[in-house]
């Protein structure tokens, strides 16, 4: 079975080695872009896995693939054919890179370990692990330990440079920082775990940014709304929102059908409800509990896309669920991805919504407990689209991000750092030098160039 397909292979440049190829029988090899086409691939059955390294033979172009032995290969591997002198791997694994439908042509028989030419392969771009790195990290919370938790932006009317990030500290407030990190406020307002907000909040008569936070020391909602000349947060609550339940995750939604503002609010034991904010006639919010609905065992991140009218609710241990985000939507959710034989690792953490136009843009899911993040696209069945983790930033003496709770992205322009919008993440252990937890900025151009994602958005989250 022949398939005929152009693709690429970047080449791997790690440190001072510079790995090359032999003469390729169908592939043109361009050296200063480091890419390799290929005209020709042979597609082999992905069933069968090897483990083995490939090492570059000094002074040559030739690779030594190493097995465990001669007889593995006659035995256990399949895809040998001693007639082609050809060796078929499924995928190998070089740096960060994972390579499927590897062809290594045999170069001299009856050596141990063989010696093979590399002689076609493809780059798994969905199941390759992606690097990126901070551009800034936030002031530590004043808190040691698990303080910090989960980021908001807001995204500023005149001026996206002058934007904010709103951290809480699970310990005692809300922080409020500029694009270069430094503090604009700090609010001892109590125990806050999540945060969330939505434009165009009508207030007598004038359009406010509203911020919502869940508030563990009282189990209530906390309201706010930012002032776009301070940059600061003003408490517009018109009473102590107590919920039903025991404060943890939550996230806000914005009903394109109803043009009504939502709070969801979740605890431990998966039980979430829904609020509807109401402005009050002397400028206050308040807010009235609309639905009640769960999943079996304990959530926190939860995300709403405003423009599909889906509500994403990560059961920590299990996967991503997907509900609808009416109140009327009733208790149905799908499972869209699993900790099991799926894409995520447990606990899954915070959810974010890459907005791209109204219905394209990507979901994005912090895995705890490998410091990674994947990313599916958001229209449709939530395809799987591919993962990245956080590493250090040398140059900048950014520490890598480990051990994530929540997380927030937004699409809007922000300026040189991050001309497509920035990715923020709660980072566990804040080192070098060793801090209080902190927020790390990630340009979403780095993100989207490292996972063949889309980065030019329209959407205007401001409404
Ligand atoms: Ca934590
Ligand atoms: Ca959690
Ligand atoms: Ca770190
Ligand atoms: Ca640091």
């Amino acid at each position: 079975m022949k398939y005929f397909l152009i693709f690429s292979l970047v080449i791997i440049f790690t440190g001072k080695t510079i790995v090359s190829f032999a003469q390729q029988p169908n592939g043109d090899f361009n050296i200063s872009k480091g890419l390799l086409t290929l005209s020709e691939v042979r597609i082999i059955s992905d069933n069968s896995t090897v483990s083995a390294t490939l090492h570059k033979v000094d002074d040559s172009n030739d690779f030594i693939f190493e097995l465990d032995s001669i007889t593995k290969v006659n035995n256990s591997f399949s895809h040998y054919d001693p007639n082609e002198g050809i060796l078929y791997i499924p995928s190998i694994t070089v740096g960060d890179e994972i390579y499927q439908k590897i062809q290594l042509e045999m170069i001299v028989p009856q050596t141990n370990p063989l010696r093979f030419r590399l002689i076609a392969s493809e780059v798994d771009l969905k199941n390759t692990l992606k690097q990126v790195q901070a551009l800034v990290e936030t002031k530590p919370v004043p808190a040691s330990g698990d303080a910090a938790d989960d980021p908001a932006i807001w995204i500023h009317p005149l001026d996206p440079a002058k934007s904010i990030v709103i951290g809480t500290q699970k310990k005692g407030g809300l922080g409020i920082y500029d694009l270069a990190g430094k503090e604009i406020q700090y609010l001892a307002d109590g125990n806050m775990n999540n945060v969330d907000l939505r434009y165009g909040f009508f207030l007598n008569d004038k359009k406010v940014a509203i911020v919502a936070a869940s508030n563990r020391s009282n189990d209530s909602i906390a309201l706010y709304k930012v002032n776009p000349e301070s940059r600061e947060l003003e408490n517009i609550a018109a009473r102590t929102i107590q919920v039903g339940v025991s404060a943890y995750g939550l996230c806000m939604y914005r009903s394109k059908p109803s043009g009504k503002y939502y709070v969801f609010i979740n605890d431990k034991n998966g039980t979430v409800e829904q609020w509807e904010v109401i402005g009050t006639e002397d400028g206050h919010v308040d807010a009235t509990l609309v639905r009640n609905f769960g999943v079996k065992s304990q959530v926190e991140g939860c995300v709403a896309d405003d423009e599909l009218g889906h509500f994403y609710l990560g059961e920590e241990r299990v996967g991503i669920w997907k509900f609808g985000a009416e109140p009327n939507s009733g208790d149905e959710g799908k499972l869209i991805d699993t900790t099991r034989n799926g894409n995520l690792t447990p606990e899954v953490e915070g959810l974010a919504i890459y907005y791209i136009n109204e219905t394209d843009g990507y979901l994005i899911a912090s895995n705890q407990g490998n410091d990674t993040y994947t990313v599916y696209n958001r229209i449709g069945d939530n395809e799987y689209l591919g993962k990245f983790q956080i590493v250090a930033n040398e140059a900048l003496n950014i520490d890598n991000v480990y051990d994530t709770d929540g997380i927030d992205v937004i699409n809007v322009p922000l300026g040189e750092s991050f001309p497509y919008g920035v990715f923020i993440a709660q980072d566990g252990e804040n080192i070098n030098p060793e801090e209080n937890q902190n927020f790390k900025m990630v340009s979403w151009e780095q993100i989207a160039e490292a996972l063949g994602l889309k980065k030019e958005s329209s959407y205007d989250p401001r409404i």
